[in-house]
């Protein structure tokens, strides 16, 4: 923590990386379809009214987290990691433009680091712009760029505590596999609004995960917090 002189105020500024979760919104297209049912209303008429929701998706819905469970038998569950894991420095790497289906190799992400810099125990965040065709579409649900189990390995061998891509899928079951045996933390469906890519890294990452016990995976709130001394 930095020294503060008296009078001086830390302000904070959060930008948020999540997507929206609604009724029938895109999501992996394995996974049964959202289902937001409104089960009471004010519209009901009774003497006293309530406006409530039941909620009916998969664990990994929105913006969300992969726990080892996931894709290992055996795995740890969200319990078994602390929550302190789910936030850290981060990069975020522009692959604005990329082609559809394109493979982000550990040559690509050699190529988008910084000279000299490291990712020991950072988030990087993977922008492909799928994020912004957010649709039941052909190319949302099945073209998108993908991190390839070499480009998970090196990730691994460079310490990155978690990885992150504005998809539904980070990548296949080999990337899912090598990424969550280390762990290297999984965060899929993030959106990245265009002011993230003139901020200067490391970056300061929360994903924490909503409480669900022994679970795979959870909804999380991704966000980038800004602190500035004003
Ligand atoms: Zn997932």
């Amino acid at each position: 923590m930095a020294q503060r002189s008296p009078g001086e105020q830390l302000t904070m500024r959060i930008i948020d990386l999540s997507q929206p979760v609604f009724n029938d919104c895109p999501n992996c297209p394995a996974h049964p379809p959202v289902q937001i049912d409104i089960i009471d209303s004010h519209a009901s008429g009774a003497a006293e009214t309530w406006h409530m929701e039941r909620l009916t998706f998969a664990s990994h819905t929105g913006s969300h987290v992969d726990a080892p469970l996931h894709k290992l038998p055996n795995g740890k569950s969200l319990d078994d990691i602390p929550l302190d894991r789910w936030q850290g420095p981060a990069r975020i790497f522009d692959f604005r433009g990329i082609p559809a289906r394109h493979p982000i190799s550990a040559d690509l992400l050699n190529e988008r680091l910084p000279r000299g810099s490291s990712i020991h125990d950072m988030f990087i965040l993977l922008a492909t712009g799928w994020g912004w065709k957010r649709t039941k579409s052909q190319e949302w649900l099945h073209d998108a760029p993908f991190l390839t189990q070499d480009g998970a390995a090196w990730l691994v061998e460079h310490n990155a505590r978690g990885v992150g891509i504005d998809h539904w899928s980070i990548g296949d079951a080999a990337t899912h596999a090598t990424l969550l045996a280390r762990p290297v933390l999984i965060v899929e469906e993030l959106h990245f609004p265009p002011e993230v890519f003139a901020l200067e890294g490391p970056l300061e990452f929360w994903a924490l995960p909503i409480h669900l016990r022994a679970h795979s995976g959870a909804p999380c709130r991704p966000v980038l917090v800004i602190r500035d001394q004003a």
